[in-house]
């Protein structure tokens, strides 16, 4: 296969930029088809790649269609299930934005669909573990020179939420990168979770507990300390420090020059996601090209979008609880 022909459901925000991803910027595929139950938002996709880009407002459409080779869907979380579903029973790759769904029940459908018609299709966009910089601390764990990891120490941070942005969604939304992407770092799997309130920044919106401390436990007794602060009102501010045996990896936020005036050394901070992570979601979605036209599915997994919801579930559920909460995803 030369060329992969991609269809899109869902071109809202991160829809359009895949979009223009896939058919412009990237080698070895193009957007052949588009989907969104808002037909203007449809129109606007399409416009991004011309007059010949089908437009449909259906999902068993776009999937069906014989000129569609593989699927990305970019709907909000609530509404990935069914376009996945319906990639799985078409035997069509699928590249899914996070979440893999929003129930973990949902999300092991998906993984029980999948094994059952034997062939891994499903990729998740967790895309941290494209990002250089974590790339770079696996590489350094996973050498060995730094022995056995003790504890990791995160911090999410954003400028702002939007008013809809609720409690759940600093697990949901914002910690859910640090799940899958910790997960992956330190090759374990979570046994317990705890979240503890910390107290509220007149930043927030009313009803919003934000900050917020995250506490993961693994199976190898690993323990991850993360801080989900979204209404900081300085910066998108992602660190992270693993604390080894034989030393300390830390991963900073990227540098910016630092300037002396005005009696000051300063040194500016991001400011949104989409900068700190734009580089990573171009070698994400290159490798899934790349690994779709060889038949294989490389990256984030059905199962670790399964891993991820459980884990989420467990610390929404310590929100209320201001407990451990177990985390049990069985076997796969
Ligand atoms: P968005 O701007 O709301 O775009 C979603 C689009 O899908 C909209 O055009 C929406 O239409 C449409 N839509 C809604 N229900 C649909 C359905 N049932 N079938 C087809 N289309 C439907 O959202 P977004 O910010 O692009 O986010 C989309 C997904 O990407 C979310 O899962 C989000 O978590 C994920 N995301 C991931 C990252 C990352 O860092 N990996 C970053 C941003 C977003 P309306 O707008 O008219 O409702």
């Amino acid at each position: 296969m030369d060329v992969l022909k991609v269809g899109v459901i869902g071109c809202g925000a991160i829809g359009r930029e895949h979009i223009k991803r896939l058919h412009n910027k990237l080698q070895g595929s193009r957007v052949v088809a588009v989907m969104d139950v808002f037909p203007e938002s449809a129109q606007r996709g399409a416009d991004l790649v011309g007059s010949d880009c089908k437009i449909y407002d259906n999902i068993e459409g776009i999937v069906n269609d014989s000129d569609v080779d593989a699927l990305v869907v970019t709907t909000p979380g609530f509404a990935h299930k069914e376009p996945i579903m319906a990639a799985i029973k078409a035997g069509k790759p699928v590249f899914s934005e996070k979440p893999l769904a929003t129930t973990a029940a949902d999300c092991k459908e998906i993984v029980d669909a999948e094994m059952a018609g034997g062939k891994k299709l499903v990729q998740v966009g967790f895309m941290r573990r494209y990002d250089k910089g974590y790339r770079q601390v696996k590489e350094l764990l996973d050498g060995g020179t730094f022995g056995k990891p003790l504890l990791a120490k995160c911090t999410h941070r954003a400028i702002s939420v939007d008013p809809s942005y609720t409690t759940d969604m600093a697990v949901t939304d914002t910690a859910i990168h640090e799940i899958d992407c910790m997960h992956w770092l330190l090759d374990d799997d979570w046994t317990q979770v705890q979240v503890i309130m910390g107290a509220d920044t007149k930043h927030a919106h009313e009803g919003l507990k934000d900050p917020q401390i995250m506490i993961f436990k693994s199976k190898k007794g690993y323990t991850v300390i993360l801080e989900v602060y979204v209404n900081s009102n300085f910066g998108y501010d992602i660190n992270c420090e693993v604390v080894c045996e034989e030393g300390v990896i830390n991963l900073p936020a990227p540098a910016y020059p630092t300037v002396r005036k005005n009696q000051m050394i300063s040194t500016p901070i991001e400011q949104d996601w989409m900068n700190r992570f734009i580089d990573s979601y171009d070698v994400e979605l290159q490798e899934w090209i790349d690994d779709t036209k060889k038949g294989e599915v490389n990256g984030p997994s059905a199962w670790d979008g399964y891993i991820a919801a459980v884990t989420a579930d467990g610390l929404v559920a310590s929100q209320t609880s201001g407990v451990m909460e177990d985390v049990s995803v069985g076997e796969t």
